[in-house]
């Protein structure tokens, strides 16, 4: 799933409550509904892993955060919060279990119970990753990306027009 979409989830999450803890709690758990929706990006992510077409999928990646940096910075921008506290540390939650599966993936940590517990998050992400599409056999591993790039555009319109 687009950071972008992650990022402005977690932002509603936070405007919605009245806690900075429950906001980040909110828009952690936000993070794993949203990743089991079927969105298209696990053979990239795959290529990514395993080196082929690395380019293709940091290019992706740098165009996604850079949107995520441009979204984030309209909130806050152009709107007078109820809790500012809350909306950022709801798109913290959002944002914050790609942040350890791309510490994971870059770091490789050498601490062996900071390693183990990194590597455990990173499957459970992954298996989550698969939850739904795994059950539709139609789609094989995964839809396809262009299909899903759309819906995810829909989707941050109407979020970012609940926000601005
Ligand atoms: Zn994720």
């Amino acid at each position: 799933m687009l950071l972008a979409v992650h990022a402005t989830v977690g932002a509603v999450a936070g405007n919605a409550v009245s806690s900075p803890s429950v906001a980040l709690i909110l828009g952690f758990l936000s993070h794993f509904f949203l990743d089991a929706i079927p969105h298209g990006d696990h053979h990239m992510y795959e290529q990514f892993s395993s080196g082929r077409k690395a380019r293709q999928a940091f290019l992706y990646v740098g165009l996604d955060t850079l949107a995520t940096a441009v979204i984030i910075a309209l909130f806050f921008l152009r709107q007078d919060f109820f809790s500012p506290v809350n909306v950022a540390m709801g798109i913290i939650g959002g944002l914050l279990p790609d942040l350890l599966v791309g510490l994971y993936e870059v770091y490789k940590p050498r601490r062996r119970w900071f390693e183990r517990k990194l590597s455990w998050f990173n499957d459970f992400h992954m298996r989550n990753h698969k939850l739904v599409i795994s059950r539709v056999r139609r789609f094989k591993d995964d839809i396809p990306l262009r299909y899903s790039l759309i819906l995810q555009g829909i989707a941050l319109f109407f979020l970012m027009r609940a926000m601005l």
